[in-house]
């Protein structure tokens, strides 16, 4: 197998092949990500991707789900990524999944016929990064798309019939801007209707812009009680139907797991023991290895 280090997959892809159909991320300027600096983007070969599929199913056998990498699969043409999901499935006829990451300005640009394209060659699942509904913040970490935009790729997603799993990123409006982040980010949440809602924590590595307006004093990072003040308010405001939470990332502070509507008040009572035993929940995170 071939692989282009570093490569990174969703928690919940931890048992999936990973297969590497393109290298790095075709936007790569989010201030608070460090992923994917040291690559320069590219879309890898069919015939060397079919190859790796081929020896996946000699080294591995069967297998249970496949995960397309790097960090914007999706930003492929559609043809030629459903060439390579239709191929790996027909070389892991038992795979219960095939998924990969997708952002909304490469999703947005996606025709209706695109989309159920890679739907009909069996693309169940696309991780979307949203980080934040509000459009200053999303601006100021230089997203390259507004929340309009988000919604639209949202949008044309669900239509193609594909899961949504929208990631937001609480913390990335910092102690100034937290309400604004999370009271937006429910709203963007509420339009798009996904079908997980997956938080992840800010934890800012050294290298990407935002950790030095940190270091410097032009980003104030949030505190453990303002992310669950944060956390607080975007449950609060979620009125989507069918969906579920899951705080499936190390870098949270407290586990958070419910299916909404119907476990908001139990997911809400979580938060709020967080916010009264500062002590034992929300003390300093060492996340060295992430
Ligand atoms: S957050 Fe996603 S879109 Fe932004 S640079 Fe990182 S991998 Fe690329």
């Amino acid at each position: 197998m071939r692989y282009e280090d570093p490569v990174f997959r969703p928690p919940c892809e931890a048992g999936s092949l990973i297969i590497q159909a393109t290298l790095g991320c075709p936007h790569n300027r989010c201030t608070f990500c460090s992923m994917y600096k040291m690559k320069k983007y590219r879309v890898r070969e069919v015939e060397d991707i079919k190859a790796d599929l081929r020896q996946a199913r000699k080294l591995y056998g069967s297998i249970e789900s496949i995960f397309l990498a790097d960090g914007n699969t999706v930003a492929m043409n559609c043809n030629k990524l459903a060439e390579i999901i239709e191929y790996a499935r027909y070389i892991f006829p038992e795979a219960k999944r095939v998924s990969s990451y997708g952002g909304a300005r490469f999703l947005k640009g996606k025709s209706p016929e695109g989309l159920a394209r890679l739907k009909e060659a069996g693309l169940d699942i696309i991780y979307f990064g949203l980080e934040s509904g509000d459009d200053e913040v999303l601006m100021s970490v230089q997203k390259g798309v507004d929340s309009e935009g988000m919604i639209e790729a949202a949008r044309r997603v669900k239509k193609a019939g594909i899961a949504l799993s929208v990631y937001i990123l609480l913390g990335l409006g910092g102690e100034d801007h937290w309400r604004q982040h999370a009271e937006n980010t429910a709203r963007v949440l509420n339009a798009m209707n996904p079908d997980f809602i997956r938080p992840r924590t800010l934890y800012l590595m050294p290298g990407c812009p935002l950790h030095e307006d940190a270091q410097s004093g032009l980003f104030r990072e949030a505190s453990g009680e303002t992310i669950m003040r944060e956390l607080e308010v975007l449950l609060a405001g979620l009125r989507v139907g069918d969906c579920l939470f899951m705080s499936d990332h190390i870098s949270n502070y407290i586990p958070v797991y419910g299916q909404l509507p119907q476990d908001r008040e139990r997911m809400l009572a979580s938060v709020r023991m967080a916010l009264e035993n500062p002590e034992e929940y929300l003390g300093p995170r060492y996340l060295t290895h992430l």
